[in-house]
């Protein structure tokens, strides 16, 4: 397919591409190219592709084709002819909002079911007709048990993410749920990996699948800055923030090991005055809603998840991901980082790592097949820490703080160690709001590369010892002679 392929070309009907206008999308994405015109054909596919590849439109432009040129003779309530499994919540969701976009100039109706909320509104929608049911496996089953699903009249089935549902155990669901098919069908599978338990599903599901595959996104390394700041894991909060607050950042994911934790950094954070919010396995639906909303709106600047409350996450763009702690399997790290960079933007990750988790970095630089810059940052003084290295510019230096956007300026905040009122002087020469932190005694990073503070006169009220601890100043250390950082990570001093 040629790189100047239209959505027209692709044959796709009317209302879809005038859906398609309507999402400002000009041209199809290389899976969207490949795969429209074999899902319209009506034959298996099997797609390698990951979240952020535009891989959704390129299953359900096509379907909705489909239905268009199939009209159903009776639609029955509660009898889908399209199943689209995903393995969270959120996926679903976002895969039945798309299918609404697209299909939103079609009478095409659809509807999205998971767990964690009350069955009850999902019954009731099941009642009426329906085309194209988004489901996670549990949740479905449940469905299916007591009688409120019927599968037997699906055409078409999706599985997306595949590799993500086996990696959460669920796969016997998924048979359960295969069981439950028509035999003859059109099967679509969707994995960012394949597995040889991925192979073997496809094998067992797919007839004479067209293989499709785009380029990994594990070249995400590629695209997407990294560094890693060395520290100790009890200063990670205290410098988490001040990172987050002395960049600007205004939307920034930060994952963490556990919810408890995700909790406690959020917490800390709307305490320092950010726009933050935790979103994990332990929140209610509709708080992970909101709280997606209002980060993918710019209401929420910092959304701390755990890995399984980030899966599936379909957030444009999204310019920073900061890994507060490594995950414990390294293609985790792959998939978070994969959360910025998208679509050719520029994007960093930033990994605040204690020396617990050398090893895991070890084996991350591993599966990426490269070293990950080791990030500096004497002081936390993000006049020297994080300055990019292609200019000196205000407007990277300080671009509106989502706190002050907000009004919420932590100089007015009344804090009792703010003194610095670093925000409030935004329109200071760059960095130099930012002030040293080593003054109240803050000593960033035991370890060796984590770059030596220096005691300074000035504090600000990132300077806080993280629990009043106040470690002793590294007198005597040297600062750090090397360059000025780099954009996040633009062209840090590497190890
Ligand atoms: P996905 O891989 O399906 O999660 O899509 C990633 C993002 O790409 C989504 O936010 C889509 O809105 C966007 N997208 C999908 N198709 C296109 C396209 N043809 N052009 C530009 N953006 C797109």
């Amino acid at each position: 397919m040629s790189s100047t392929t239209t959505f027209a070309d692709l044959g796709l009907a009317q209302p879809l591409l005038r859906a398609i206008a309507d999402s400002g999308y000009t041209q199809p994405t290389p899976i969207q190219a490949q795969a429209i015109p074999q899902v319209i054909r009506g034959g298996d596919v099997l797609a390698a592709a990951q979240t952020g590849t535009g891989k959704t439109a390129g299953f359900t432009l096509p379907i909705l084709h489909r239905l268009l040129n199939m009209p159903a003779t009776a639609r029955k309530p509660g009898c889908p002819r399209v199943l689209v499994l995903t393995p969270t919540r959120e996926l679903a969701a976002q895969v039945e909002e798309s299918v609404r976009t697209y299909g939103q100039y079609t009478d095409v109706r659809s509807m999205v079911m998971f767990g964690g909320v009350n069955i009850n509104p999902q019954i009731t929608a099941l009642r009426k007709p329906l085309d194209i049911l988004v489901a996670t496996p549990g949740r479905l089953l449940d469905h299916a048990g007591q009688k409120t699903v019927d599968l037997s009249g699906v055409e078409v089935l999706v599985l997306d993410e595949a590799d993500r549902m086996l990696d959460m155990g669920f796969i016997r669901d998924i048979r359960k749920v295969l069981a439950l098919l028509p035999k003859s069908r059109q099967n679509l599978l969707f994995s960012a990996t394949f597995s040889d338990e991925i192979r073997g599903l496809a094998t067992g599901l797919l007839r004479d699948p067209v293989e499709i595959s785009v380029a990994r996104r594990n070249t995400a390394s590629e695209l997407v800055d990294q560094g890693v700041v060395l520290t100790e894991q009890s200063h990670k909060r205290d410098l988490v923030s001040h990172i987050i607050r002395g960049r600007g950042w205004h939307q920034v994911l930060v994952f963490t090991r556990t919810k408890h934790g995700a909790n406690r950094l959020a917490e800390k954070l709307v305490k320092d005055g950010l726009t933050a919010a935790a979103i994990h396995g332990n929140k209610s639906q509709s708080a992970r809603t909101r709280a997606l909303a209002g980060f993918k709106d710019g209401k929420i600047a910092v959304l701390v998840a755990t890995d399984i409350a980030a899966r599936g996450l379909d957030i444009d763009q999204l310019p920073q991901v900061v890994n507060f702690e490594l995950p414990n399997v390294p293609e985790d790290y792959v998939h978070r980082i994969g959360r910025t960079g998208r679509a050719g933007s520029p994007g960093s990750a930033l990994s605040l790592v204690d020396h617990s988790e050398i090893k895991l970095l070890t084996a991350i630089e591993k599966v990426i097949k490269r070293p990950i810059d080791r990030i500096q940052i004497p002081d936390w003084d993000p006049a020297t820490m994080l300055r990019p290295a292609t200019s000196g510019r205000g407007d990277e230096d300080r671009p509106e703080p989502s706190g002050q956007r907000r009004g919420e300026r932590r100089d007015g905040r009344g804090g009792p160690s703010n003194a610095g009122g670093r925000d409030g002087q935004a329109g200071r020469n760059g960095r130099d709001g930012a002030k040293p932190q080593g003054g109240r005694g803050r000593s960033e990073a035991r370890s060796a590369t984590a770059g030596s503070s220096r005691p300074a006169a000035a504090r600000s009220d990132t300077a806080r010892p993280a629990h009043g601890r106040g470690d002793a100043p590294r007198t005597g250390q040297p600062r750090s002679g090397r360059a000025p950082q780099a954009a996040l990570l633009g062209k840090p001093s590497s190890r």
